[in-house]
């Protein structure tokens, strides 16, 4: 039997005192105001049991995360029918690159890349009546937390300068891959990224990737086979240009944001978040890299 709160304890020891914590994200003004210092890991398994340590309870933008739970939302509307407007390769590209969509005319590599993100944002605003409330109210209940909410400091930060963004959406309306209207389709997008979750809240909402597609609750959300295809894109292209290395120093499944949040699960196994927001030079946590590195290769398990 693995003490698994010894292992959090040990790795949080470790890296706590760490100096180099990576650099804070700054090109979206408000996530600014975090502090390098906070750490927190949450480690969740499927038989029932939970292990926190350090700063797990406070609450983070969880940012691109939140792409694969919007990706779980579409996929139960348009099933495969997805991919015929968004690939599943990985991009080997930072995640918010134009000229490969160029190159693809208008098909982005794969959705948790903001191009490909927008398209599964369009495909949700298509589908929900009220797609803010509706997508807000999906996550609340897979992680069974009524106080989840969208940070809107946040999400207006974003508006005022996601001129990237707004590039994309206008690009991916000129190849006809976005149905409603850019501004309706990003407003939707900014908030789905400024949702605000702690690493508790986190690791429940992704409970049911790890769990055949069942919620915390017990509801099946997904089918296994839709369950597996997620998890195979997240293991590709969860890391930005990084999804390598990660498969390499940690081997799990998993997906970053750049509030400095990290997911990670094995299947029929664990779900495990760590939250420090100091980033790497490609986008992903610094610490919580190292974390689960440490996590993976102290416990022996991965999906290799
Ligand atoms: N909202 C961010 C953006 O679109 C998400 C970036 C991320 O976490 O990778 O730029």
């Amino acid at each position: 039997m693995i003490d698994f709160q010894n292992v959090l304890d040990e790795i949080h020891n470790d890296l706590k005192l760490e100096k180099e914590r990576g650099l804070i994200a700054t090109y979206i003004p408000e996530l600014k105001k975090q502090s390098n210092t906070s750490f927190g890991i949450y480690l969740n398994t499927i038989s029932g049991e939970n292990f926190y340590v350090g700063d797990w309870n406070l609450k983070f933008s969880i940012q691109s995360i939140s792409k694969v739970l919007a990706l779980s939302k579409a996929i139960t509307f348009e099933n495969k029918n997805i991919w015929k407007r968004v690939d599943v390769e990985p991009s080997g590209n930072p995640f918010n690159q134009l000229s490969l969509l160029e190159l693809e005319n208008g098909i982005p590599r794969n959705p948790l890349i903001n191009t490909g993100a927008i398209v599964i944002a369009d495909i949700l605003v298509t589908h929900l009546k009220n797609p803010k409330e509706d997508f807000l109210n999906y996550v609340r209940h897979i992680s069974g937390d009524q106080s989840i909410n969208y940070n809107l400091e946040v999400a207006a930060s974003e508006q005022k300068t996601g001129f990237n963004n707004y590039a994309a959406a206008n690009l991916l309306k000129s190849y006809n891959n976005l149905n409603n209207d850019v501004d309706i389709v990003l407003d939707f997008y900014f908030h789905q990224c400024a949702l605000e979750m702690n690493c508790k809240q986190l690791s429940n909402a992704f409970y049911l990737f790890a769990n055949k597609g069942k919620c915390l609750n017990n509801n099946q959300h997904l089918t296994s086979s839709q369950v597996k295809r997620i998890n195979a894109i997240m293991l590709t292209c969860g890391f930005y240009d990084e999804a390598g290395e990660f498969a390499f120093e940690v081997g799990l499944p998993g997906k970053s944001g750049v509030g400095g949040g990290i997911v990670a699960l094995l299947p029929n196994d664990f779900v495990i978040v760590t939250w420090s927001p100091g980033l790497n030079p490609k986008g992903n946590s610094l610490i919580g890299m190292q974390a689960l590195e440490k996590f993976t290769t102290k416990t022996n398990r991965s999906i290799f």
